[in-house]
């Protein structure tokens, strides 16, 4: 079922599955900053927490994503820069690699360009996700 759609329709769209997606909302998140987020606003409960999440995984609501081992989640959905199945970022890393800014990138022709290209001919591509890291250049522009 088309994500939206599952919104739509769905009875099991519970206060604490759409808080869920609210926090999520133009951030990424690790798993213990959604259940601090959560928690600010009633949503106590972490074996809920790790049940909606997967219930948004298993449904491409949510995506992850696996930065250098550590998952943060993304809206699969609403969310102008990407759909479940298309996803570009970059994540922006300070000298310490600490604290790392995942930004979303709007480049549209890069998926167009990967799904024409002839080795995926014979395939049905279910999501290209691309993470780009990067630190701020330490070279002068001219
Ligand atoms: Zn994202």
């Amino acid at each position: 079922m088309k994500p939206q759609k599952l919104i739509e329709s769905n009875k099991r769209f519970t206060k604490a599955r759409r808080a869920l997606l609210e926090v999520l909302k133009d951030r990424h998140l690790t798993f213990k900053e959604i259940y601090e987020e959560l928690s600010k606003k009633g949503y106590t409960n972490i074996s809920t927490l790790y049940n909606n999440l997967k219930f948004f995984l298993d449904n491409n609501l949510i995506i992850e994503i696996n930065l250098d081992g550590v998952k943060y989640y993304d809206l699969g959905l609403d969310n102008p820069f990407h759909d479940h199945d298309s996803h570009l970022h970059m994540v922006i890393k300070d000298e310490d690699h600490y604290n790392p800014t995942i930004k979303e990138i709007d480049y549209p022709e890069i998926y167009d360009a990967i799904k024409s290209h002839p080795v995926f001919k014979h395939y049905d591509i279910e999501y290209i996700r691309i993470l780009v890291s990067a630190s701020p250049s330490k070279h002068k522009h001219k």
